[in-house]
């Protein structure tokens, strides 16, 4: 964001984006649910170029003592890229951008946990990036809500998250790495559907506030439909497990 693109058109004269998209289509996204056996819930989802793994435990007792709410559980989040996720190899370890992003999605997720019903405890949640290509951060918002469905979490929603923005004047769905870097504005949103509250939403770079209500509008509706592919990917694990079950019993 913000780098100046002399020369580089991220929006053709057919009104189509760099990868052929229209302004409000989605990347192609693919969900799994219970992808990891050791995990209590888990979650892997393609989005675009992404990969990225979630891993749910809890809610379990919280280590240091000190550290337990008696009144709630502790959502605890950690999103990380691998080294060779993008690029340019990213340095191992925890960052500015990577804590800044495990404490976004874990405060995002903590307005869905029904987080009271088990006090002194905490839900780790661990988000790994594997390949990165832009938008991440909403990838693995809403791959988690899924691995901690799938960890039987008691939650008011799903969070289903997408970043909207503004590249060569035009507001656009679901920016790739090459429209974030060089394009005008980048909003990730993380929506929940059940209430209609939006519990992300960041802004780098500019928009009027006419851009930025079509932008939410974009999203918001984007969200729906990433929404319908959560549950869908919830419901195969589920008839999973139930083959499973009968096929043990036969
Ligand atoms: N990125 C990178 N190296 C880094 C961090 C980010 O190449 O150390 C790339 C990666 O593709 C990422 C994109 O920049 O998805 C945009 O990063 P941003 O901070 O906007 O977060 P995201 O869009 O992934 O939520």
């Amino acid at each position: 964001m913000g780098i100046k693109k002399e020369g580089i058109k991220l929006i053709n004269e057919d009104g189509l984006r760099i990868d052929g998209r229209k302004p409000d289509e989605l990347r192609p996204i693919k969900i799994e649910a219970g992808v990891l056996k050791r995990a209590d819930g888990s979650a892997y989802i393609e989005w675009g170029k992404n990969k990225i793994l979630v891993g749910v435990y809890g809610p379990r007792e919280l280590h240091p003592r000190h550290l337990q709410d008696p009144t709630k559980a502790k959502v605890q989040c950690r999103y990380d890229m691998a080294s060779f996720s993008v690029i340019d190899r990213k340095r191992p370890g925890p960052d500015r951008r990577s804590i800044e992003i495990s404490k976004i999605i874990g405060e995002a997720l903590e307005n869905v946990i029904f987080t009271h019903q088990f006090p002194r405890t905490s839900i780790d949640i661990y988000i790994e990036v594997l390949e990165a290509n832009a938008g991440t951060r909403c990838a693995g918002l809403t791959a988690a809500s899924v691995a901690l469905a799938d960890a039987g979490i008691p939650m008011k929603d799903l969070i289903a998250a997408v970043s909207v923005g503004k590249v060569d004047g035009e507001i656009v769905l679901d920016l790739v790495k090459e429209e974030d870097n060089y394009g005008e504005a980048d909003v990730p949103i993380g929506y929940v559907p059940r209430t209609g509250e939006v519990v992300l939403l960041q802004m780098d770079g500019d928009l009027s506030y006419e851009e930025f209500e079509k932008a939410l509008n974009m999203g918001i509706e984007a969200c729906k439909k990433i929404y319908e592919m959560q549950k869908d990917a919830l419901k195969r694990k589920y008839v999973k497990v139930a083959t499973e079950i009968v096929e043990e019993v036969e």
